[in-house]
């Protein structure tokens, strides 16, 4: 931990880690929320990344007075985009034209530009009942920590000129913070908000903290008190899709499968050592392939679950119980199946094999079968998958080959390429034979 004592002042900590643009960005939302009468924060994730040593550019903002109003002069000055939701008293500001953070949040922040900034009206809530969403209304800073959900997360930074960079603390997050600890900030929390265990959980295995004992005990009350199950698919989806996109993933899940809450909610899954360490080199994989296509999206969360659900019919209950499409489905039984064929020698019966699958299922395949620097592999991805021959069916129907006899051609063209590197004219020649015999043995 890079600190001893509780700082009072975080400015120097600030100039110290975010570029000039960023922290005078953060003085101006102090100066012109003060000139309106009011006074901002920045809080939660940022403080704590901040004193974690781990600074970030996702920056939340808290205004004591009116955040909505605040956001809308600030947009109109910077000419950002924004939008509001009335009825959470949050906006956000969006810069456009600024290239977009990069893709992880571990990137360096001398690397990005802020290109987002959520500003909230101070708030307090009321939980109507137990997992239900909160009633809010306008309140101070502290009754804004205090509804938080760990104390690490519950501690702010005051951007008002006359304070700038004072450190709010009311319930202890510093001292947790260095001592690694997850700690709610009362008895009710879970029962409150039980998204709150899985955010537990995140956290700990994040840092390598400790969820406190007697949080510890909480969560287990409330997985036996079943308040898991009060929670919608759509809200258990998003923390469990939350933890899959954690920079190591299996450590979550491990401990979720540890704290007997997996199968509460989704018995399916099979959490063994030898899966999740199939789901860490499918990680692994998930990463070599976004390095090397940066613009390829990929289904990453489904991807890692894949490794977790043994058989067809775990595959079709998951994906009923959290409403997933038609294509996750069909990747999975892809999956499946191509994990019954052995690795094939050429590379023309890789692309058989693994070009009819989706991305997402062959580099979990690539995952059970080889490490993420295995050569072969590599090649599949970065070569075979995207080769064509040099010829085309242009040039078949040049030569009289029509209907299906052009597809059958242009493979065995691909085919000849890939596994004996020939030149176009040895392709073209292979292909028209190919072409005839098909079209003759379907006379
Ligand atoms: P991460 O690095 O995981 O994004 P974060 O702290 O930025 O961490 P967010 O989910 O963006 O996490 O939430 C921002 C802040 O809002 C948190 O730090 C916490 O103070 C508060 N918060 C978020 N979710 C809850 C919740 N369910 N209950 C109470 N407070 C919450």
């Amino acid at each position: 931990m890079p600190f001893q004592q509780k700082p009072l002042n975080l400015a120097k900590e600030l100039e110290r880690k975010f570029p000039a643009e960023v922290l005078s960005t953060l003085r101006e939302v102090g100066k012109f929320a003060s000139q309106m009468g009011m006074t901002a924060y920045a809080v939660g994730g940022f403080v704590r990344d901040l004193l974690l040593g781990t600074p970030t550019l996702d920056i939340d903002i808290v205004v004591e007075g009116n955040g909505i109003a605040l956001a809308q002069k600030l947009a109109q000055m910077w000419q950002a985009d924004l939008t509001v939701h009335e009825r959470f008293l949050t906006a956000t500001l969006q810069w456009r034209l600024r290239e977009p953070k990069s893709a992880s949040t571990h990137a360096p922040i001398h690397a990005c530009t802020l290109s987002r900034l959520d500003i909230a009206t101070a708030r307090k809530e009321r939980y109507p009942k137990p997992a239900a969403l909160p009633e809010v209304e306008p309140a101070s800073i502290l009754d804004d920590l205090w509804r938080r959900d760990f104390t690490i997360n519950a501690m702010a930074i005051c951007l008002d000129p006359k304070r700038f960079g004072e450190l709010v603390d009311p319930t202890g997050g510093f001292n947790d913070l260095q001592r690694g600890i997850i700690r709610v900030l009362h008895e009710r929390s879970f029962v409150d908000d039980p998204t709150r265990i899985f955010r537990a959980v995140r956290y700990e295995q994040r840092f390598g903290f400790k969820i406190e004992r007697k949080t510890l005990r909480l969560i287990c009350h409330a997985r036996d008190e079943s308040l898991l199950t009060k929670l919608s698919r759509d809200r258990i989806k998003h923390e469990l899709w939350r933890m899959l996109q954690e920079r190591d993933p299996t450590k979550p899940m491990r401990r979720l499968s540890k704290l007997r809450i997996l199968p509460v909610i989704a018995p399916e899954l099979c959490v063994t050592t030898k899966r999740l360490e199939w789901m860490r080199r499918a990680n692994e994989w998930l990463n070599w392939f976004a390095e090397k296509f940066p613009e390829k999206r990929l289904e990453r969360e489904w991807a890692l679950l894949l490794t977790l659900l043994p058989n067809a019919k775990a595959m079709d209950l998951f994906s009923q119980r959290y409403q997933l499409g038609e294509s996750e489905r069909e990747c999975g039984l892809a999956l499946l199946k191509a994990l019954k064929r052995r690795t094939p020698k050429r590379p023309s019966s890789w692309v058989r094999w693994l070009n009819p699958l989706p991305l997402e299922a062959a580099l979990v395949l690539a995952a059970k079968r080889s490490l993420p620097n295995d050569p072969l592999w590599q090649r599949y991805f970065l070569e075979w998958r995207w080769a064509r021959p040099d010829i085309t069916g242009e040039d078949l129907k040049a030569c009289g080959i029509l209907g299906r006899s052009i597809s059958v051609g242009l493979q065995a063209a691909l085919a000849v390429k890939l596994d004996e590197g020939a030149d176009a004219s040895k392709q073209l020649e292979v292909a028209l034979r190919r072409a005839q015999r098909y079209r003759t043995s379907r006379r």
